[in-house]
């Protein structure tokens, strides 16, 4: 598909060498771009924002980077600014994948072209692209994951689950919750997971109702305090956390370590994803299990490819043309592969490939 008929003239500002005769789409635009994240209180949103930043300064873009501090207002009034200050194509991370219709809607009237990053924008057709990682595979990694560690296939259990869920307006939470409890579920069924608490949703469909608004830590570690305050009074222990992602892990962590758990010995079974340097952390200390990592300069190259292919008016690279419906049309997305990381590999994957420093994570 060959996305933009747009005002000629626009290519004029397109940094050198970057107009491409080889283009099937025609005239381009310029590479001004407005770059929305939700927020700097989490590790990831702040590399994946400065690192595309690089990249796409590294070829003499305009780029505005913008962190709304997690507040929807905030966030929507960062783009509308972006685009009165000229940016032709906005790149968002959206807090609430709800609400951001009409502001793009405005963008789009003014030729602006919308590529939703990570999360995926709902209830408009002001969003021309979509790139994220695998978002049900990562639950499903997680799921696996917890199957294998306890012998659940082989039959073993019950084992006692405390499952949470991602934030109720983050598009995403439901399909990390989706691929985790597709795996999940039978043994919550067959009786081989028992879940105390009772935040047990009876399908996939209910995960909201343990959803953790604003993937906040402080708050997981107190849904996590209460749980264990309420339902494990009488020696019963935690065996396994379905944690969606590292934030929550990490007020999980706390809640049990607070409650006397220790690694080693009675510690349980906790997932994470994202591999923040904490997390990495709590990994090496035996503190949690796994994270679904998920290469951000990955995705944040693909988005680069992206730009470059709109600026050059060419065909944008897509790789799913189904998945993701947001109500009003299937976006095209181009969707790269999560991947599980234990202690074990923390030093080959994350180390190596230069994703954290061997000194942040006290190796
Ligand atoms: C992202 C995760 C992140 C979470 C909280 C999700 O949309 O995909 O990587 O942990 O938001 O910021």
């Amino acid at each position: 598909f060959l996305a933009f008929g747009l005002a000629a003239g626009m290519a004029a500002c397109a940094p050198a060498g970057t107009t491409n005769s080889d283009s099937e789409g025609g005239d381009g635009v310029e590479c001004n771009v407005g770059i929305s994240m939700p927020t700097r209180s989490l590790e990831r949103w702040i590399n994946d924002g400065e690192g595309l930043k690089e990249n796409l300064e590294a070829r003499d873009c305009t780029v505005d980077l913008q962190y709304a501090d997690d507040k929807t207002d905030q966030q929507i009034s960062q783009i509308q600014n972006q685009v009165a200050g000229g940016a032709k194509i906005l790149v968002v991370a959206a807090i609430d994948g709800e609400t951001l219709g009409p502001v793009l809607e405005d963008a789009k009237s003014q030729d602006v072209t919308v590529i939703a990053y990570d999360r995926l924008i709902n209830g408009t057709d002001a969003v021309d692209y979509y790139a994220t990682f695998d978002n049900y595979k990562v639950g499903q990694l997680q799921g696996e994951f917890i199957e294998e560690q306890l012998g659940l296939a082989d039959g073993e259990g019950p084992y006692n689950l405390e499952p949470f869920a991602g934030s109720p307006d983050d598009n995403n939470a439901k399909f990390f919750f989706s691929g985790a409890w597709d795996v999940l579920l039978p043994y919550v069924e067959s009786g081989q997971l028992v879940v105390p608490s009772g935040k047990s949703p009876a399908s996939n469909d209910d995960w909201a109702s343990i959803g953790i608004l604003g993937w906040g830590s402080a708050d997981a570690q107190a849904e996590m305090d209460n749980r264990l305050q309420s339902f494990y009074t009488g020696g019963d222990k935690v065996d396994v956390v379905l944690s969606p992602n590292d934030s929550l892990a990490l007020g999980i962590e706390q809640s049990l370590s607070s409650a006397g758990y220790t690694p080693g010995t009675d510690w349980p079974v906790i997932t994470g994803q994202d591999g923040d340097v904490a997390n990495i952390k709590a990994i090496l200390a035996d503190q949690q299990s796994m994270t679904v990592w998920k290469d951000t300069r990955e995705l944040g190259a693909q988005v680069d490819t992206m730009i470059e292919q709109i600026v050059n008016g060419e065909e944008v690279d897509v790789n799913d043309t189904e998945t993701y419906d947001n109500g009003v049309k299937v976006v095209p997305t181009y969707i790269l592969e999560p991947q599980v990381v234990v202690k074990d590999q923390v030093q080959e994957k994350l180390v190596d490939s230069g994703f954290v420093e061997a000194g942040d994570v006290g190796l």
